[in-house]
């Protein structure tokens, strides 16, 4: 196994996260392919959601995250073309199939978290139908727009590697890139939770317990009230970033 995909699936595991490995595809270039919409973008879809709009929701997710580029300073084209295909799944088990075969990996794999429900593998679009989305998640599945917002989740990594020139190493600690997607997609997973200070919103991002991505995610948002997000994400990945934040002044 690759080790990016190791380290980020055993991630995933201990925070139940709903992505498969947002570092696992080092193949994002920056505005390198068509948009997901366009006709060059295979899409296959389960029987169980035949019915999905799948192209118009990909294509409303990828301007959701170009729009979030722009507004942050970076070009919207870094949020375009990061894959080449989209599968859309009846079953969890069914894109984990296809995730391991994407990483060349033994079948028998154990699935490293519960909540897998999506991701970007080799330039795939991987994802489950809504109906799985909802019974595996249903916390964060039951909102409005929840499944293209997902679509936009995954986007969203890649945009985020794409802001650093393609190197997936570089998108800090697993709370930041992943409070990172989940502001970008606009997933409003933090309504209703707002920390006073930088000090408790980043000793939340160490609770254990389920829902971690609502604490991820009002965590960096109050980061981005603060400081532009371009410089977030520039520091995001040297050593003593959560001592910055914290220092006097900030
Ligand atoms: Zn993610």
């Amino acid at each position: 196994m690759n080790p990016a995909v190791t380290i980020l699936l055993a991630q995933a595991l201990l925070l139940g996260a709903p992505c498969a490995s947002s570092q696992a595809s080092k193949s994002s270039l920056p505005g390198g392919a068509a948009p997901g919409a366009s006709p060059a973008v295979r899409v296959s879809v389960a029987d169980s959601c035949a019915s999905l709009d799948v192209r118009g929701e990909v294509a409303a997710a990828e301007d959701i995250v170009a729009a979030f580029a722009r507004q942050e300073g970076w070009d919207p084209a870094l949020a375009r073309g990061t894959f080449d295909a989209v599968e859309v799944f009846d079953t969890q088990d069914a894109l984990w199939r296809r995730v391991l075969s994407l990483n060349s990996l033994p079948q028998d794999t154990p699935l490293p978290t519960s909540g897998l429900v999506a991701g970007i593998e080799k330039r795939v679009f991987v994802v489950v139908c809504p109906a799985e989305y909802l019974r595996l998640n249903p916390e964060y599945a039951r909102r409005t727009e929840s499944w293209r917002r997902l679509l936009a989740h995954e986007i969203a990594h890649r945009l985020h590697v794409n802001t650093l020139a393609g190197n997936d190493d570089a998108m800090g600690p697993v709370w930041f890139f992943e409070g990172f997607a989940v502001l970008a997609a606009g997933q409003n997973l933090d309504e209703g939770l707002a920390y006073p200070d930088v000090k408790e919103a980043l000793a939340a991002t160490k609770e254990k317990g389920p829902l971690a991505y609502r604490r991820f995610v009002a965590a960096v948002r109050l980061l981005a009230a603060r400081h532009p997000l371009k410089e977030l994400v520039a520091k995001a990945n040297e050593a003593g970033f959560e001592e910055w934040l914290q220092a006097p002044g900030r």
